[in-house]
């Protein structure tokens, strides 16, 4: 991966350029950004960059051999943890050595993915992945070696966050006495999460999310998408390049329409209305309930925005005669309540949960949030 390659993000770039620049490359650093955003992205591109044969003034070169290995993340002094778990093939203590070829072709093509794609890659999709503590013993055997080809050794460590107290502890103390030349990349999306000891020794580099002008040049370019529609899909994955990607590979449907018709039947709370309507739900299809469920928190966003200030984005007329009328019967809590709502059963439609039975129970909850106003 090259800079080049990751939209965007100019200003977080430069920043990382420069260090290498006056030879100031922190030997651990926390790479955290919000799920979607370009924080694995970035640790790849720099890490191709920090042991690039051909140094340009902006990238890596692209050229030489290292830049090559690093493309298709095979150079030896490239390593990665990520989290794992047992699958149709692992049965048994897991570790990131056994699951090499499918991280390959998961950071490679989705790059911007979420545990949940990689849960996906891996084959174990209902399970909770896992950084154990045999993988810091398997960081201390990789990087006691010395670099075989490259500048430094790299090891990136995909969501930290996810380490026990074991495989921390043990991490700690691998930041605590560095070895030489040795460059630890940790990518985080939450670091509220991570052990307060190994935040104070990484030096963090905050990504922020992509802007709405990024993801609309990103999918214009990369998936033909008209400015209309990338704007409109921009507007709804708030920074999440991954939510990005994949509204774009979704089949065009109205969701405005189905989420007013939702409100209006909450607000009308008849049990009867709301059933058929989780029929309707459950026809969508997971893809299909997530981009509803994701339509819905950016309106509430919108109200909550409108509600302050006043102002409306670059919406459709519907939409924004939607979000002001619904601003007008509703107040903050009552937004952030539904908001919670709708965060909660994405959460739980990612783990296959029933969705007509988890749409009812939603609906009611908030229809209660609506007629109690808080
Ligand atoms: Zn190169």
């Amino acid at each position: 991966m090259q800079f080049a390659a990751i939209p965007g993000l100019e200003d977080v770039k430069a920043n990382l350029l420069m260090a290498v620049r006056n030879g100031k490359v922190a030997h651990a650093q926390l790479f955290f950004g919000k799920d979607g955003s370009a924080n694995l992205a970035l640790a790849m591109a720099y890490a191709t960059y920090l042991n690039c044969e051909d140094r340009q003034a902006e990238d890596s070169c692209g050229k030489c051999a290292a830049c090559s290995k690093n493309s298709r993340l095979v150079h030896p002094d490239l390593h990665f943890i990520f989290p794992v778990a047992t699958s149709k093939t692992v049965d048994k203590k897991p570790t990131s050595a056994d699951y090499m070829k499918e991280w390959r072709t998961f950071a490679i093509e989705n790059p911007f993915g979420s545990i949940h794609e990689w849960g996906e890659t891996m084959g174990v999709e209902n399970k909770q992945p896992a950084i154990s503590a045999d993988e810091a013993r398997n960081i201390v055997t990789k990087i006691s070696l010395k670099a075989f080809e490259g500048e430094f050794k790299i090891l990136i460590l995909w969501l930290p966050e996810m380490m026990n107290q074991t495989s921390g502890n043990a991490m700690l103390k691998i930041l605590e006495e560095p070895p030489a030349k040795t460059v630890f990349l940790l990518v985080a999306n939450n670091h509220e999460k991570l052990l307060t000891t190994i935040l104070s020794r990484t030096q963090k580099v905050m990504i922020r999310g992509f802007d709405e002008n990024e993801i609309v040049n990103y999918l214009t370019a990369q998936y033909q998408c008209v400015d209309d529609r990338a704007s409109k899909i921009a507007f709804i994955a708030d920074g999440n390049m991954n939510e990005a990607i994949r509204l774009v590979n979704e089949d065009e449907e109205d969701h405005h329409e189905m989420f007013r018709e939702w409100m209006r039947k909450c607000f009308t709370f008849k049990v009867k209305d709301l059933t058929e309507l989780g029929e309707r739900f459950q026809k969508m299809g997971r893809e299909g309930q997530k981009t509803l469920l994701h339509y819905g928190l950016s309106t509430m966003r919108e109200c909550l925005v409108f509600q302050v200030a006043k102002q409306l984005s670059k919406l459709r007329p519907s939409e924004q005669d939607f979000v002001d009328k619904f601003s007008k019967a509703t107040n903050s809590k009552v937004l952030e309540n539904i908001g919670e709502q709708l965060n909660n059963s994405y959460f739980h439609i990612e783990r296959n949960a029933n969705p007509k039975i988890l749409f009812l129970d939603m609906s009611l909850q908030i229809a209660m949030i609506l007629k109690s106003k808080k």
